[in-house]
């Protein structure tokens, strides 16, 4: 259980927990030793809110007596940092009947047709039947590449022909979703983020026109971000959910980065629950995010990083 995401995370945590263990072993826990905690946080793109609320919390423990020992500190980090990121993952949203339509939006190179892919192939594997639609028109490439994914996977990719209309595709594959009884319809759109007006213009007539064949879709808007970009990620959120209702997010790349610890700079900054994350290359390379699996897979074995 959670190999892959203690693998795809090992960029992150031997980084973050080899400094966290520098700072604390053999100390008391006192201003140096905090601030080192902090240093640690921050190498990993904690951010600088949820670090220093990290810390905060660190602090008014050593105050009150509860935490003086160096060895004490990271269980308590643990805890505290599981406890920050508590409510995240929510499972993805369900249509009450019928076929659930995924959105999935996020900018070029984000890993946005990978996570496509994922989402699918996770979904089949826990026995849903799922159809793709592919409304990113624009790149010639990026209907190939999903529709190679779609035979990889095993399910259908409704598609035209390259610049076609994304909204005509759309509705094509809500139809088809809804005639095939299936459980999933995952949207892959284009990720053109410097023209936002078509962007928001165009994500949002395909969210109207799944909506009037598919009553309350989309059910899920998923925007994906590049963790290898860390922070700076973090402004995409806003622009895209101008334009679509945002309703959870796929961090893709988490492997490649030792930036992992964006995680938390997300939840302190971004009003959306992380939902999923992509750790690896390969299609089975994704895990529904899990804060307490997340934070262990971060900072490794507890027996071996606070022993
Ligand atoms: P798109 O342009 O946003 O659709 O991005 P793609 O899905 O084409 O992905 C861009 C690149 O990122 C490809 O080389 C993918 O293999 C790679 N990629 C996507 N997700 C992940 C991931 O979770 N980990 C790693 N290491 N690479 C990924």
């Amino acid at each position: 259980m959670f190999r892959r995401l203690r693998e795809g995370l090992a960029k992150t945590g031997r980084a973050l927990a080899g400094r966290l263990r520098a700072a604390v072993l053999g100390r008391r826990v006192d201003a140096g030793t905090l601030e080192g905690i902090e240093e640690a946080l921050l190498s990993a793109d904690v951010g600088p809110e949820a670090a220093s609320a990290l810390v905060e919390r660190l602090r008014e423990a050593n105050r009150s007596g509860e935490l003086l020992d160096g060895a004490q500190a990271l269980p308590f980090l643990r805890s505290e940092m599981k406890r920050m990121l508590a409510g995240e993952g929510r499972d993805l949203a369900r249509a009450p009947s019928g076929t659930t339509v995924v959105l999935v939006c996020g900018v070029n190179g984000s890993g946005k047709t990978t996570s496509v892919a994922k989402l699918a192939d996770l979904l089949r594997r826990e026995g849903r039947s799922v159809v793709l639609g592919a409304c990113d028109t624009f790149r010639a490439a990026a209907v190939e590449q999903l529709s190679t994914w779609g035979e990889r996977v095993g399910v259908p990719v409704v598609k035209q022909a390259t610049g076609a209309d994304p909204a005509a595709v759309a509705y094509d594959a809500a139809e088809a979703a809804a005639a095939r009884g299936a459980d999933y319809l995952i949207v892959d759109t284009a990720g053109r983020l410097h023209t936002q007006d078509n962007l928001m213009r165009e994500l949002g007539k395909i969210a109207r026109v799944v909506g009037k064949r598919i009553p309350g879709a989309p059910h899920e808007v998923i925007l994906v971000l590049d963790a290898t970009v860390g922070q700076n990620a973090l402004p995409q959120v806003e622009t895209f959910r101008a334009a679509a209702p945002v309703s959870g997010l796929f961090l893709a790349k988490m492997d490649g980065t030792a930036r992992g610890g964006f995680v938390f700079a997300v939840r302190r900054r971004a009003p959306v629950p992380v939902k999923l994350v992509g750790v690896g290359e390969g299609v089975e390379d994704v895990e529904r995010f899990d804060p307490d699996a997340f934070v262990d897979a971060l900072l490794g074995d507890p027996a071996s990083s606070e022993g």
